[in-house]
Parts: C-alpha cells; structure tokens; sequence
C-alpha cells in the first residue's frame, strides 16, 4: 500500500493564501475496465505565483500539462505533485488511470453477489478524493465542477448536478456551485431509480437492481420524510436548497452511515430493510435522513475552512437532524430514540482518556481530525447546542444561523465567524459559555449525596471547568408518584433534601450534558418503581443513568439485572429493548458471578416480552431478536428456524434466519455445510456478512482461525463482512479457543496498515480486539502497544479507547465480584 500525506493544517493555510480555484473540468471514463477508470482533470485557478503542489493518487499517469508544457510524472510523490505556478491564470491537465477503489473510500467498484452486477459510488470525504481526481484537496478551495462520465450502457450516473444523457453510456453534467473537494461523488451502476418532486426541487432514491422491491416497498415512506425535512428547513432557514436535484442513493459497502455530498447523498444500504425491522430502527434512519438534510445548509452552503471545525458540521447536523425528525414527521419520539441510540455514545467517549473539547481540538493534519470524529462531535455538540438553542431561542438561534449562511455563501467559516453572527444576532457574549461546554473536555459529574442533603458537582480532574447546568429533576413519592422538578446546579454543592429512600433522578430529560449515576436508594427503588414507570422519556433517562453507573463500577450486575426484570415488563418503546437486552447480555451478563444463570434469565424476561407484547407490533419483534441472540436451548432454536413453535406475531425472514443460524453457531449447533447451503438459498449481500458472522463464531479452532486470515489481510473481504468476523470470533463461554488470538491481535494489529487504511483499518481493528478477554494481561498488552511510537496513529486512538472499556470492565469484576 502506497502511502500518502496527510495534509498539515499549516500547508492548507500556504495553498489557500497563493491560490483561487477557478473551476474544475474532470472526465471520467468508468466503462473500459473493471479495475481501473480513467480520469482526465482539468483545473483552471489563479495564483499570486511561487510553488505549490496539487494532489494526486493514480494508478499511473498517462500525462500532465502544466500552462501547455509537459510535467514529468515522476516528480509525483506520495501523492503530491509539486507545480512552481505562475502569477495570474494557470491550467493544469492530468491524464491519469486511477484504480477502483474496495474499501468504501475512493471510487469505491463492487460486485452484488445477488446477481453479479457492479456498482460505483464515490466517496472523497477527508483525503480520498485525488484517487478519484488531480485535485487541491481541502475544504476551503472551493470551485464549480463539471463532470462527463463514460460508462456502460445499462448504467444510471448520478452526481452533484442534474446530468443530459444524450446517448447511452455518456452523461453530461450541468457545473455545479462551488464545492469542495470531500463532497464531489458520483453514483453509477445499474441502480433502480425512482424519482419524484417537491416544491420545484426533483428528488431521486436509488439503491442496486437486486433489492429494487425494498427500495419500492420504502420509497413513499422516504419521499414524505424527505418533503417534510424540506418545508421545514426552508421555514427554519428561509433560504432555499440551492443545489438543484436531491438524490438519496442507498450504496453498497458504505463505512459511514451517510455522507451528504452536495445534491447526491449516499447512504449505507442496510438502510434499505430486506427483513422487517423496529421502529427504532426507522427512526434511526429517518434521523439520518434528516441530518444529512440538515448538511445541505451546514456544511454544503458554508463549509468548515478547516478540519478542526468538523464538529459543528456534525453536531449542527445532528441536532437539527432529531429536531426536525421530531417535529415534522411521523416519528415524534425521535428524541427517546437519540436517548437510547446516541447518548451513552457521547457520554462515554466523553470519558475516556481520548477525550477532547468539542471545538478547536488542533488537528494538525486531516488524518489527526478523523481520530477526534466521534461521539463527541455528534451526540455531545448535538446536546450542547440544544441546550444554546434554549438558551437564546428559536428566534435568536436562527436568526445567528441565518446570518451565518447569507454571509458565508458558497465559501467557508469557522467557529468563531458563526458565534460571531449568533452574537450579532443578539445572543450577547457567549465566550463562557464557548469556554467551559466547547472548549472544555469530559463532563461534570453530578450525584445526589442524601446524607448531606447535596448534589455534588464534580468537574473532571484533567479538564476543570466551572459550568452551571440546569436540569430536570424525577422524584419518586412514597406512594410511588413521579414529581418533575428544575434544579439550577451552581458550584460544588447545592442543597438538594430528599427524603430516606426516596428514588432521585437527575437529568432524565438531557437538559444537560454530564455524568449523572443514581446513589443506591435510588436504585433499590427503581427495582419497584420501574413496573409503575409510564413515562418514556423517563425511563430512557432513568437508563441512561444506570447504564453510565454500571459503566463505572457504581452499579452491581446483580442490580442491573434485577432493573432489566422489573423494566422490561412496562417497556412500550422497541428502542429500549433494542438498547438495553443487547447491552444485558454483552456486558452485563459476562460480569455477573454465573454468566451462564445471568444469561437465562435475560432470555426469560425476552421471552416474556414476546408473549406479552401485541402480535405483529415491533416491540414484540425487538424482544424475539433478544430471546433469539440470549438462547442457550438447542432445541427451541431448532424449532423456530423449522417454523415451529414461533410465537404468534412473528415470521421468519432473512434477518430473524441468520440470527437464529448465527445463535446456533455460537452454541456449535450447525455445520458449515448447513451455514452454506443458508447463504446459497439466498447469497444476498446480508446473508454474505451474516454467513460470515456465523462462521467466525463456531466453537472450533477452524473458525477462529478463518476469521484471523480476513484480519490479517491473507484472505481480502469486504468491509462489512471483515467486521462481522471480528465480532463473530470473541465470544464469552469461547475464552480458551480464542486465547491464542490475544497475543497474536496484538503482534498483528500494527501490520495491519500494510493491508488496509482509513475507516476500514480503524474499523477492523476495533472489531478485532479481544474484548472477551477479560484479564489485566489484556491490558498490559494493550499498554504496551499503546506506548510503541511507531504504531499508527488511528490504530493507537482505537486501541486507547478500546483497552479503556476492558479496563472499565474489569473494574466492574473487582468491585463487584460475586455479584
Ligand atoms: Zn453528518
């Protein structure tokens, strides 16, 4: 693997300040190979004179003309091209042959296993895009783009812009307004394309031929959505989606969960539901949906100048994305769903000894702002400028905003420029507020001390701040009832009675953004309360608590069972069973004294669940996926997966199978010939990463060792299915088959970026880590590794993170040990 620069932060400055990128002329011919495409890219800008370098990753360069001479090829290093540019106008043509891309970066070429048919889709985001195009690549060198794509005849080719297809196979391109360079893509195969229109603005969805009818069976479901977010960013912004066509393509093998370049927006396409899915999982996407919306304005109109700005792309994007979910469409609990999916996200990034300030954490080079793209960025800023939003109103919050995108147009800005308008636009002086909750890591922690009659506030040692919050209040009375009260929380103590046994829960509404764990009465009485509990959002918030405390060795794994008992029961929201069972049986029931007891009795209360939810609801659907990953009986998983035996309501489909089959697997219950014939019956791009889940997680040394080949690069897998091996191969009960593999993840991992880089070699290598090898070996390992220099940058952030839960649970074990 060839390597390249990582763009400093210093360079960008130099090349901003000698440069004005004119306009971008790329073609691209996708139909003479199936390996590489040819690129011919033709840039147009002016300078003040003197060197530079524009950048560039081909597979070979056929030539380059630099104001009509020659340039020499092999002054090409690692993916620079230096250019002594002349004052005034300078053109530069590159004729080159660029290689497909199989990791989800790039021109990204893959093959549908359904039917054998290839797709395309680009992804330049962060640094990929001179393996698409000859480029200056970085965000605050915007310029117009016009494309002319070849491709084969039965392809549809969309991009950026409304594109002519006067003959087959060729497409024209309208120039589109000014982008930057991680946000030009293209979007070409074979793909089923529907489109309708709303409010002068054509809207497009497309997803591969083979799983059209899920795309149709969703498609009224993702217009009105989509219609919906439009009127109601248009209202909120008053300035209209300038960038023509809005094409939502659902691509294969996508890392990220969308990306929302400018008119074309990509989205993972599990997104597109081949089995029935929870609502939550709707939500989830109609979340997404509207953050990349939100995108158009934040981030496409006005883009960061740099990377250390990232943050208020994402956080931006992820408040208004749940907001407008909320309140414009048909999922109106879209903020109990970021409770359970996003907040223990954030909250726990927020803890660990990789912790950062949301804003202005230096990234230095591009590579060094992908480590600290986190949940931090998203569900921290998100909760931070929600609570900036009650802070100054609505009419203050967009006012700035507005303000914001009307004097930055078409160009880029920094944090300071948008505060600069919310000030302007009446906020006062928010350099406090920026101080202590965005440029302050870690967050407070906030407990109920009842002896003293207190809630003590405790700032992070590292990072002490002096930040006031104000907060809801849950406080149970003795007959059971719930009082909702508002604590202002000032300095290190404020005076906060409660009476002896009176369960107290801080912050269940996310006012705030801090560590809030219940003391011990309260968690005795939650274990009565829960079942009488009939609020939603309560409850989420009463989890979020429980989970941060057992998080922290403050809760007991006897207790969290005996809660997940009492909750279960009265829960009506499938994102709760969807969080919370999961969580049970991943960490909760492997830290209890008898993992193999604490396991049935979160299959018992899934089983419940399914009996006493209503026939065919999703709630009842979230349990049966519960009951099926939590079984230890043979048997009954047998009985299902024949179709026996299945609880009214529910039907096997592809999803429900495989959990089944993956289930058996895990319990060394199926054979590969049986796992095969499973994946021949139906080899869709689900059942491939499924199949290779099952795989990984047969009880045998066979399989551990099928997964370590992927790992290890010597047999090359796409990305999905890479990382469903890795989290097939460690699994509790199987310690002493995968003991081998924890010395060799460790002598391994640095080798790894031989073999792969960006999300896929960070991703690969969380996946990988032996998790289930609960033992301070583990982690002396892990340290050990951490500590050597020569280790690669993302693949360190990873580790400390990863190597900071394993401590966390054996912290867990320690305090708890009989538990
Ligand atoms: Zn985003």
């Amino acid at each position: 693997m060839t390597t390249h620069q990582s763009l400093q932060h210093t360079e960008a400055q130099a090349r901003f300040d000698l440069l004005d990128v004119e306009e971008y002329d790329v073609r691209l011919d996708l139909a003479s190979s199936d390996e590489t495409f040819g690129s011919v890219t033709t840039i147009r800008f002016s300078s003040h004179g003197g060197p530079t370098f524009v950048d560039l990753k081909p597979a070979q360069v056929h030539e380059i003309r630099f104001n009509g001479r020659p340039v020499d090829p092999d002054l090409l290093d690692r993916g620079r091209l230096p250019l002594e540019t002349e004052p005034g106008a300078n053109e530069l043509v590159v004729d080159a042959t660029m290689r497909f891309r199989n990791d989800g970066e790039g021109l990204h070429r893959s093959v549908d296993p359904a039917d054998g048919r290839h797709y395309v889709y680009g992804m330049s985001f962060m640094d990929a895009a001179p393996s698409i195009f000859a480029c200056f690549d970085q965000p605050d060198l915007k310029a117009p783009y016009t494309f002319h794509v070849q491709a084969p005849a039965d392809w549809v080719v969309i991009g950026n812009s409304p594109a002519a297809n006067p003959e087959p196979g060729v497409w024209e391109f309208e120039t589109t307004r000014p982008l930057s360079t991680y946000f030009v893509t293209l979007v070409a195969g074979p793909y089923h394309l529907l489109r309708d229109e709303h409010d002068g603005i054509p809207l497009g969805l497309s997803a591969r031929a083979s799983i059209a009818k899920d795309l149709e069976a969703d498609a009224d479901e993702l217009f009105t959505m989509t219609k919906a977010c439009f009127d109601e960013f248009h209202r909120l912004f008053g300035i209209r989606y300038p960038f023509g066509e809005y094409h939502q393509a659902f691509v294969p093998e996508f890392n990220a969960g969308a990306m929302e370049n400018p008119g074309c927006v990509t989205f993972r396409d599990p997104l597109i539901f081949s089995s029935r899915v929870t609502r939550g999982v709707r939500i989830q996407r109609a979340t997404t949906v509207a953050h990349e919306m939100a995108h158009q304005w934040f981030g496409n109109i006005v883009t960061p100048k740099w990377w250390d700005d990232l943050w208020l792309n994402e956080s931006f994007a992820e408040y208004m994305g749940n907001r407008v979910t909320a309140d414009v469409t048909e999922y109106d609990d879209a903020w109990t769903h970021n409770a359970y999916a996003r907040r223990q996200w954030g909250l726990i990034a927020d803890q660990r000894p990789s912790t950062h300030p949301v804003a202005g954490n230096g990234a230095f080079d591009a590579s060094a702002a992908l480590q600290d793209f986190d949940g931090i960025s998203y569900a921290k800023g998100s909760s931070i400028l929600k609570q900036l939003n009650t802070m100054l109103g609505d009419e203050v919050f967009f006012a700035g905003a507005i303000d914001h995108f009307t004097t930055h147009r078409f160009g880029n800005a920094t944090m300071h420029d948008l505060f600069a308008s919310w000030e302007k636009a009446g906020a006062g002086d928010l350099s406090s507020f920026t101080g202590n909750w965005l440029r302050t890591a870690g967050p407070d922690t906030i407990v109920l001390d009842r002896a003293a009659g207190v809630v003590r506030r405790t700032p992070p040692a590292d990072h002490p701040a002096d930040r006031a919050h104000t907060l809801r209040v849950a406080t149970a009375s003795p007959e059971g009832k719930w009082e909702v009260s508002t604590l202002r929380v000032q300095g290190a103590e404020t005076p906060h009675p409660a009476s002896p046994g009176a369960a107290v829960v801080l912050d269940p509404y996310e006012d705030t953004w801090a560590l809030v764990q219940p003391d011990p009465a309260t968690v005795a009485a939650l274990k009565a309360l829960l079942p009488e509990t009939d609020d939603t959002r309560l409850r989420a918030g009463i989890w979020n608590n429980v989970r941060s405390a057992f998080h922290n060795a403050a809760l007991a794994p006897a207790d969290a069972l005996d809660l997940l008992e009492a909750g279960v029961p009265v829960e009506d929201s499938d994102d709760a069973i969807f969080a919370i069972m999961p969580w049970a049986m991943t960490k909760v029931a492997p830290l209890s004294g008898d993992p193999a007891a604490a396991l049935r009795r979160i299959h018992a209360t899934a089983v419940a669940k399914v009996g006493s939810a209503a026939a065919g609801s999703t709630l009842q659907l979230s349990a049966f996926q519960a009951a099926v990953s939590s079984a230890s009986d043979a048997g009954l998983l047998r009985a299902w997966l024949a179709g026996d035996g299945l609880p009214d309501g529910i039907a096997l489909d592809l999803d429900l199978r495989w959990r089944v089959l993956v289930r058996l697997a895990v319990l060394g219950e199926v054979d590969r010939a049986e796992l095969q014939a499973a994946l021949d019956a139906e080899p869709t791009a689900v059942s491939r990463v499924e199949h290779s889940r099952a795989m990984a997680s047969l009880p045998d040394a066979e399989a551990k060792a099928w997964a370590w080949q992927r790992f290890t690069g010597e047999v090359d897998v796409p990305n999905y299915e890479l990382e469903a091996a890795g989290l097939g191969m460690w699994r509790h009960g199987q310690e002493e088959l995968t003991a081998e593999y924890v010395h060799r993840f460790f002598a391994d991992l640095p080798g790894t970026v031989e073999k792969r880089s960006g999300w896929l070699l960070a991703d690969a290598a969380q996946a990988f880590f032996p998790m289930t090898a609960l033992a301070d070996e583990t982690l002396a390992k892990a340290q050990a590794l951490i500590d050597d220099e020569t280790l690669d940058l993302s693949l360190r952030r990873r580790l400390v993170d990863d190597a900071d839960e394993l401590a966390h649970r054996l912290a867990i074990r320690r305090a708890h040990p009989a538990s």
